[in-house]
């Protein structure tokens, strides 16, 4: 669509009657269409456009796809230009100057330690399915079935992703402490709570009866994103990366949130300085079209031809899109645009909570941010306390603010253990105006929320 056509915009009663269509003809498993009723028709960088006419600021992203924001010119053209050359649309897995010239820019970015040995699986299109497939590939090369996974942790919605997740238990996952400075699980925090974390779980794979299945693989998110936006100290990747290869247990880094710029570097282990063995890429990386790959060091590539097939593994406008998204994120320096615009949101949230006790933390990397909505007059909850005393999270607070600020014309999504961390992942293109507007509009939702007697409502799912 051209940007200068006239918006498509449908009149109040098709826009409310698409909604009602939708409430009634789809999933009970629906999820951001419950808390956000908007029938978008038009969008552009940060803005949507609903078809009842109304304009909102984007800070979900795609759940974190759009790192250039909606039809980002240098996008659209790269689509229109496959397009228009007659190129195949559908490949299966075959080789095209498209794919060869998105692998050829994806590798560029990689730590060099892993570029230089690197192979690339195309995967189905989605991350989960990056995640399936990172997971048999450690099987295959290790000959051992079980998996190390932490609390909080989300890697998607198919079998086994979903048992490596926080919420699903499975025999052959072992659990293992992520650290968090604000609710830590010691009681302790910091430095402190993290170094008793690693020291749980080396503590655990070294204990003959600590009954961990022969683990293949540990998979961890160097921030995580469903799970309350909870970056991974520095330290404590280091360590994991440490306790893994001492164990010869593959590390597996599952940056399908935290890539292409998101978190102040290109990858996210990039601030750690580890190199991970397998790196689960999607998202960011299809430039807003389903593209999903795991990229790995090449001693791990012992699975038969044909251990990973799927029909859509080659979406040519996805490559085409993802592959001028990495180039324009590289040389736009968009990643350290991120970190630094990331820090100065983060820090006007944070001056936010002198005036505002139910923000109990505002956390986050570069622009993956996060801020924990508690009841600051409830008693702490023991279980949840972080080492000082953190009053409970506060659901319902969370979504009235979300409402708010929909009301406010800005969407945010809702993440976290209790849902009550409002999440921002805005696109990295955000202009200095844009994140000021966001952090306006966000405060005075909160407000509007604090006063507001649905704030006590029982709140929805999100995700
Ligand atoms: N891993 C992480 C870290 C994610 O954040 C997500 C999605 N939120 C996934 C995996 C799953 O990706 P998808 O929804 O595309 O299957």
């Amino acid at each position: 669509m051209a940007v200068t056509e006239p918006a498509p915009v449908a009149p109040p009663s098709a826009h409310e009657g698409i909604l009602r269509r939708q409430a009634l003809r789809e999933s009970a498993a629906r999820t951001y269409a419950r808390s956000l009723p908007i029938v978008p028709v038009r969008a552009r960088g940060m803005t949507i456009e609903g078809a009842d006419g109304r304009r909102y600021l984007d800070c979900l992203s795609g759940a974190g796809t759009l790192a250039l924001g909606h039809n980002h010119p240098v996008v659209l053209e790269a689509i229109r230009k496959v397009i228009d050359s007659g190129a195949p649309l559908h490949v299966l897995d075959l080789a095209t100057p498209v794919k060869d010239a998105f692998t050829t820019e994806l590798f560029a970015t990689l730590p060099r330690e892993l570029a230089d040995n690197a192979r690339i699986q195309f995967c189905g299109p989605a991350g989960t399915d990056a995640v399936e497939a990172a997971f048999k590939l450690v099987r295959a090369a290790s000959g051992r079935s079980g998996l190390l996974a932490f609390t909080g942790a989300y890697h998607g919605m198919t079998a086994g992703a979903l048992a490596a997740s926080g919420g699903a238990p499975d025999v052959r996952v072992t659990r293992l402490p992520f650290p968090q400075d604000y609710r830590c699980p010691f009681g302790a925090g910091g430095e402190r709570g993290a170094d008793i974390a690693a020291h749980w779980t080396q503590y655990l794979l070294d204990d003959p009866k600590g009954g961990v299945a022969a683990p293949a693989a540990m998979i961890v998110e160097p921030v995580q994103g469903e799970g309350g936006v909870n970056p991974a100290p520095d330290g404590w990747m280091r360590r994991m990366r440490q306790i893994t290869r001492e164990r010869s247990i593959a590390l597996i880094a599952d940056e399908v949130q935290t890539g292409v710029g998101r978190t102040g570097t290109f990858w996210a282990v990039e601030h750690s300085g580890i190199v991970p063995d397998v790196m689960v890429l999607s998202k960011a990386i299809g430039g807003s079209l389903p593209l999903a790959v795991i990229v790995y060091h090449a001693e791990l590539d012992l699975w038969q031809p044909g251990a990973h097939a799927g029909t859509f593994r080659g979406n040519q406008l996805a490559m085409a899109a993802g592959a001028a998204t990495l180039a324009y994120v590289r040389e736009n320096r968009l990643a350290e645009r991120a970190g630094t615009l990331g820090a100065r949101m983060t820090a006007a949230l944070q001056a936010l909570s002198a005036h505002h006790p139910s923000i109990g933390d505002v956390r986050g990397r570069g622009l993956m941010i996060g801020i924990e909505l508690v009841d600051p007059e409830a008693a702490p909850l023991t279980v949840t306390a972080g080492h000082g005393s953190a009053p409970p999270p506060d659901p319902a607070l969370a979504a009235a603010v979300q409402q708010e600020c929909l009301r406010r014309g800005l969407i945010v999504e809702l993440g976290g253990r209790h849902d009550a961390v409002v999440r921002l992942l805005p696109p990295l293109t955000l202009t200095d105006e844009q994140a000021t507007a966001v952090v306006d509009r966000l405060a005075d939702a909160l407000g509007a929320a604090e006063r507001s007697p649905y704030r006590r409502a029982v709140a929805g799912p999100t995700r």
